[in-house]
């Protein structure tokens, strides 16, 4: 479930036969239809003689207006609000452990 979905940034990372590392690419998908594009162009890079790897960065826009990037289990906001890894709105610290009954879904 994703919250208020804004975009992906996406950087292909690469290590060449000397494990010198490069950068491949960076990509940004405000659209699911544009985050399989990417991984299309990912999955046709040549994984046998180059090491890549993927580095995907999820934004969500909080309701203050900030963009919040969801990298990792927990992301506060700068307003207060906690966003989940895959960009839900958490319920407020203070509330952690109740059932409110809101959805994240409602208001949009
Ligand atoms: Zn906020």
């Amino acid at each position: 479930m994703i919250g208020r979905f804004e975009r992906v940034v996406v950087i292909f990372g690469g290590r060449d036969e000397n494990f010198r590392t490069f950068e491949g690419g960076k990509f940004e998908a405000r659209t699911y239809e544009e985050m399989e594009e990417i991984e299309r162009k990912f999955d046709a890079l040549d994984h046998r003689s180059t090491y890549w790897q993927m580095f995907k960065d999820k934004y969500v826009k909080c309701s203050c207006g900030e963009e919040v990037p969801c990298g990792r289990f927990t992301n506060t906001c700068e307003c207060g609000r906690d966003y989940g890894f895959d960009g839900s709105l958490l319920a407020d610290r203070s509330q952690w452990g109740e059932e409110t009954g809101e959805h994240w879904t409602e208001g949009y």
